[in-house]
């Protein structure tokens, strides 16, 4: 089974947290990786087995797919999804990078978290790679939110225009968005 982090994928009463696997409230145990679930019934061990394995920065240029995992008025953090890009090389699991506040669109922005939130699916593009750390800009057309969920009732948000509106309770959020969000294309 395909998983995603935070999802739970066994309770503490059955496994114990293997590679990729964390507890999270004394009873489930989540993953932490993307990646195939294994659970070893004679161990007990619960793993997340990455889907991939070469730990690889890409250069500027590079696309990558990633999840919000926090915003500060000035920045987001994301957190890359461990992809095999075009040329045949690999993101890393457990990478993270910055999308600063000045490279979210063009023109001002006051603060991120008007454009994205935590639990976002966005696509962006590295503009600076070192051994310190990724800098992403979502500065274009095909870059921005891919999914989205409503932050009153997490059900998924639909286009309309340049915002998003919860498909459940109707809230409307702005987003800066791909231009083809919601499609379910990757790259
Ligand atoms: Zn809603």
């Amino acid at each position: 089974m395909f998983v995603m982090p935070g999802e739970t994928v066994a309770t503490t009463e059955e496994y114990v947290p293997g590679y990729g696997v964390a507890e999270a409230n004394g009873e489930d145990l989540v993953a932490t990786n993307i990646g195939e679930l294994e659970l070893d019934p004679e161990e007990h061990i619960a793993k997340v087995k990455a889907r991939t394995r070469v730990a690889r920065f890409q250069g500027p240029g590079t696309i990558v797919i990633g999840v919000v995992a926090k915003t500060t008025d000035d920045v987001a953090i994301i957190d890359l999804i461990p992809m095999k890009t075009a040329n045949f090389a690999f993101i890393p699991t457990g990478a993270s990078a910055i999308l600063h506040v000045s490279n979210v669109k063009p023109g001002y922005v006051k603060s991120i978290k008007t454009e994205f939130k935590v639990g976002d699916i966005v696509r962006a593009k590295i503009i600076e790679s070192t051994p310190l750390g990724v800098k992403l800009t979502t500065d274009g057309k095909n870059l921005g939110a891919l999914l989205t969920n409503c932050s009153r009732c997490r059900a998924s948000m639909a286009r309309i225009g340049a915002r998003v509106k919860c498909t459940s309770c109707g809230w409307v959020e702005d987003r800066k968005i791909a231009y083809d969000y919601g499609t379910g294309r990757e790259i």
